[in-house]
């Protein structure tokens, strides 16, 4: 692609408004500032600085000439961006060790401060108005790799199809760039598929452009290995803490712990951001009077934790955890075992399933209400299950693009379980019909839902209809399997923890649990799978932090085998 192409579709994705904070030019004061930090090199044009694929890239600040940023594409190499004297090189990934998504060469013969990771981290950490900058250019420059398509994936597969769909939320909830191609349709007919020789039985493929590398229908932990998503874990390495779960509880447990020197890891088995991650707007979250969408506070939140230094492996499914031996041992579903001295459990809750077996996850039936699952509606007639403010916020949302929303609730009304404000929008909308004493029966359809059944409770009645997008927003369960026979729970499954522990006989010290302990002393809990919680965003928020308070009280404790001192704090 032409570097003016480039700009324009800048223009066109109207992010030129703040192209002077997506490449911003460092001032004379600001670049003598960074000088110590690096190294001064000259260099010939065509050098390559650094490669898409490579892990812990180095940064560089343009002395003199310039560098060009490139990717690939189906027609190979292009180059997306210049940047000239004063201006710098990254994104987010250079706040972790995930594989870079774009390559960066000397446009001209020029002169080029570089740090490697070390030096930036200090750099970074020692000169924050500077550092501020940096990581709001980042944001905004991964904003417009996924926005523009830069530095992508191909996706080949079928827009409605379960598993083009499990590909698709999983790149865009984790902010990778993505370019779809739907095989059933003309889209198939460019040049550089008929190339690919495609096995079209074999569908979903992603193509990795760079390599021209065919990966056919991988899970997603597949996936995001081979695109370099993962981070390195140290074997046997013992973290302060370990943190499972990256709702916004373990986000901001990560946070917290990062910033306050702990070595913190925290294990996501999806994306960060949990249920928030999937709302479209969260409106009542503090200091965000316009709402913001739950994934961009979760991608905030993950750059954040980065730039402290946390360790975020993904996507990484605790299956179990070892707490009879100390430190802690937690094993992931390929066997990796993580070590930490005290673990914050923040895996949330799983959405509730319909009472019977079908197979429409993702190819009819949704859990979530994002712009993904908005463009699929677009006036079609559409469901939404349940009586709660996630559901109302999804009917609300998806009335937007779809012809018209059946909303179904099991009880007699919305006003014991949703908020007023969304009562009224639902009222007020023409686009919304409330049905009470309602539930889906049966579910029809091939490959795709085509038709479900409803029956209605008061007037008896029972009816089919051609509806194909049903989104079940109907409450949650625990995500406790993987702690079983380690700490106490309740009897609907979340984890009890402080006052609620007081008559358990398994409390092992002299000291009364602190408020987010469990049963098991160095395991706390933060978010909406501790029995009692609010499920709220914000008061998942301050358990992370709070839960990390006690991390360090408990770690005060501990003697350097990492046993407990069995003494009053
Ligand atoms: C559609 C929707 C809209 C909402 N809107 C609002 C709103 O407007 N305002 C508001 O305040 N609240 C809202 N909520 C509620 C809010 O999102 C939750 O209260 C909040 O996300 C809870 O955060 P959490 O971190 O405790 O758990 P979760 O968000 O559930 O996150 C848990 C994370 O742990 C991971 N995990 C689970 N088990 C494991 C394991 N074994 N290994 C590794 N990882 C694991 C999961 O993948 C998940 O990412 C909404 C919820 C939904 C579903």
């Amino acid at each position: 692609m032409a570097l003016d192409d480039a700009f324009s579709k800048l223009l066109d994705a109207d992010l030129y408004a703040r192209q002077a904070q997506t490449f911003p030019v460092l001032t004379d004061e600001q670049v003598a500032l960074a000088k110590p930090y690096g190294t001064v090199e000259s260099l010939s044009k065509g050098t390559v600085l650094f490669e898409r694929g490579d892990r812990n890239g180095d940064f560089f600040i343009v002395l003199e000439g310039n560098i060009e940023i490139f990717a690939y594409g189906p027609d190979g190499l292009y180059v997306f961006v210049v940047h000239d004297k004063h201006q710098f090189s990254g994104d987010v990934n250079l706040l972790n060790d995930r594989r870079l998504l774009v390559g960066g060469r000397m446009g001209e013969d020029g002169q080029v401060l570089r740090m490697n990771p070390a030096q930036f981290h200090r750099f970074m950490s020692a000169e924050p108005e500077i550092s501020e900058m940096i990581v709001q250019a980042f944001i905004l420059r991964r904003m417009g790799l996924v926005s523009l398509k830069q530095g992508s994936i191909t996706l080949i597969g079928c827009r409605q199809c379960a598993q083009s769909l499990r590909i698709e939320r999983f790149l865009r909830r984790n902010g990778y760039p993505i370019d779809i191609i739907d095989y059933a349709t003309s889209e198939r007919d460019q040049p550089f598929i008929k190339e690919l020789h495609i096995e079209e039985d074999k569908l979903p493929v992603v193509v990795i452009h760079q390599k021209r590398q065919l990966i056919y229908n991988p899970s997603n932990h597949e996936l995001a290995e081979s695109l370099g998503m993962i981070e390195v874990l140290e074997p046997g390495h013992v973290y302060d803490v370990a943190v499972v779960g990256g709702g916004p509880a373990g986000l901001s447990a990560a946070v917290y712990a990062a910033s306050e020197g702990l070595d913190v890891v925290l294990l996501e088995y999806d994306a960060p951001g949990g249920q928030a991650g999937s709302s479209s707007r969260i409106e009542n979250y503090l200091g965000f009077p316009t709402g913001i969408s739950g994934q961009e506070l979760a991608d905030r939140a993950q750059v954040q934790a980065h730039k402290f230094g946390a360790k975020i492996a993904l996507p990484f499914l605790i299956e179990k955890i070892n707490c009879d031996r100390t430190p802690f041992e937690l094993i992931n579903e390929d066997e990796t075992q993580i070590l930490a001295k005290t673990v914050v459990v923040a895996s949330g809750a799983r959405y509730r399933k319909l009472p019977f077996e079908h197979h429409f996850d993702n190819a009819g039936i949704y859990y979530a209400a994002t712009a993904m699952e908005n463009s699929l509606c677009k006036n079609e007639e559409i469901i939404v299950v349940g009586g709660g403010n996630s559901a109302g916020q999804a009917a609300i949302y998806l009335s937007a693009q779809a012809y018209h929303v059946h909303m179904l609730v099991r009880g007699d009304g919305l006003a014991a379980s949703m908020s007023e404000y969304l009562i009224d929008r639902i009222n007020a909308s023409p686009k919304i019909t409330l049905y009470t004493q309602t539930e889906i029966t049966a579910l029809d359809g091939g490959y795709h839902l085509e038709n479900i059944t409803w029956h209605n409770r008061k007037t008896g009645e029972t009816e089919t209809r051609p509806i194909r997008h049903v989104f079940l927003m109907i409450g949650a369960s625990p995500n406790t399997g993987w702690l079983k026979d380690c700490v106490d729970l309740d009897e609907r499954g979340f984890v009890r923890t402080g006052a609620q522990l007081v008559d358990n006989t398994e409390w092992q010290l002299e000291r009364p649990p602190m408020m987010l302990e469990t049963s098991m002393p160095g395991i706390f809990v933060a978010g909406d799978v501790r029995s009692g919680s609010i499920k709220r965003v914000a008061s998942a928020v301050g358990e992370g932090a709070m839960a990390i308070s006690h991390v360090h009280q408990y770690l005060a404790t501990l003697q350097p085998n990492h046993d407990p001192v069995l003494a009053v704090l």
